[in-house]
């Protein structure tokens, strides 16, 4: 049976040329990148390389980059280590109720520690308004952290807008960008914030290998000591071979940004008025402004979860939620915070498309759910009742 697989926002596969990159990396580039002799020398450029060819991605100086493992690591950093930089005694943080679990565990955790959180509220738009970030503006607040793209629903944040308030009222603010960087053009120096979390697993990269940006000037403390790797703020020995896998992942992202994201727009919009127009009874969650290659449909009188099974029994990858609390039976947060009812939240999947995808996949795509959501709802009693 063909596979295809319509879940790149839980992860991408390694791209033909980064993979080729990186075995070349792993077979001839076995130095430490802090050994003085020639082969730490090789390893320690070809670091470099990858660190301007990630800061070219989001238009920052490599020198801001700190290398790390990925888009949960560099969330907590930038969140933690911002917070904890913060003079005062009482502590205030700001985020969003769509945010991942990477920054929401973080503020959590943070708030065991008696620093107060608020999770400003968005409409069922799925955007966050920049007004409600200022009204909740406190003299103690310390860091203020909004994601640049949702994960679920690809919708895309006010950053400029959030950056400006945060600059007025002179507070760090941190982006969550793993969902952006690779899909839209990403400049942090444009946005105008101070940090900001990339991901290489969802551009191509290999898992366990991305970048926290962290703006001159910005006061942030390290959570891990050791020695002195990436300016004392990620101690550890590199990872060259992901750091290589990295940046070129970023440079292809770069230079195929503008014609990838019309192709996957186009391919998306034919998914989703594909399904619109075949099946009745569903909808799209969170239309706005999104990534070019997500969205997420709601169809009524079915279990998300048994549709990802159906259609994996046909060939198609798909999801009901963000991967990192699948498995679980509560309805996704992000959809119950845009104003979902629970039943129509559990009845909603996520399609993210990306490089390998085509039309021909698309069609086969509408068909299987279209077969699937009829077959499932003639077991629905609800739906058959509705
Ligand atoms: N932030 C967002 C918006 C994400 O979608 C993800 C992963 O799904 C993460 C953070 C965590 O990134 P990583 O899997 O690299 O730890």
């Amino acid at each position: 049976m063909e596979r295809y697989y319509f879940d790149h926002n839980a992860t991408t596969p390694v791209s033909p040329e980064v993979l080729e990159d990186v075995v070349a990396a792993l077979r001839d580039v076995p130095g430490n990148a802090s050994s003085i002799h020639f082969f730490g020398q090789a390893a320690k450029q070809q670091l470099e390389l990858g660190r301007r060819r990630t800061a070219a991605l989001i238009h920052c100086d490599s020198r801001e980059l700190v290398l790390l493992s990925g888009g949960t690591e560099a969330d907590n950093l930038a969140i933690q280590g911002a917070v904890r930089a913060g003079k005062s005694r009482v502590r205030h943080v700001i985020t969003t109720s769509i945010e991942h679990p990477a920054v929401l565990g973080t503020c959590a955790h943070l708030e065991r520690e008696a620093i107060s959180v608020t999770r400003v509220k968005v409409g069922s738009s799925g955007v966050v308004d920049p007004q409600e970030i200022r009204r909740a503006l406190r003299p103690e607040t310390a860091l203020i952290t909004v994601m640049h793209a949702n994960n679920e629903l690809g919708t895309l944040q006010p950053i400029r807008e959030i950056a400006i308030i945060a600059r007025e009222a002179g507070v760090p603010f941190h982006v969550d960008g793993v969902q952006a960087a690779g899909k839209i053009p990403v400049d942090v120096k444009g946005l105008g914030v101070d940090l900001y979390s990339i991901s290489g697993h969802k551009f191509y990269a290999p898992k366990g290998a991305g970048a926290l940006y962290v703006r001159k000037g910005t006061k942030m403390e390290s959570l891990m000591f050791g020695g002195k790797h990436e300016r004392e703020r990620r101690p550890g020995t590199e990872n060259v071979p992901g750091v290589v896998g990295l940046g070129r992942a970023a440079q292809s992202a770069r230079e195929n940004l503008a014609v990838e994201a019309e192709r996957l727009t186009a391919l998306r919009n034919r998914l989703e008025n594909g399904i619109l127009d075949r099946i009745p009874a569903c909808g799209v969650n969170g239309r706005s402004p999104r990534t070019p290659n997500t969205t997420n449909i709601y169809f009524d009188g079915i279990e998300g979860e048994a549709l990802v099974i159906a259609l994996d029994l046909k060939g198609f990858a798909v999801s009901s939620g963000s991967a990192c609390s699948s498995g679980s039976v509560e309805p996704s947060h992000v959809l119950l915070a845009i104003g979902l009812p629970p039943e129509r939240a559990r009845a909603s999947l996520r399609f993210s498309l990306g490089r390998s995808n085509d039309d021909q996949q698309v069609d086969a795509l509408i068909d299987a759910v279209a077969e699937s959501v009829a077959h499932l709802r003639k077991l629905s009693p609800t739906y058959a009742s509705a």
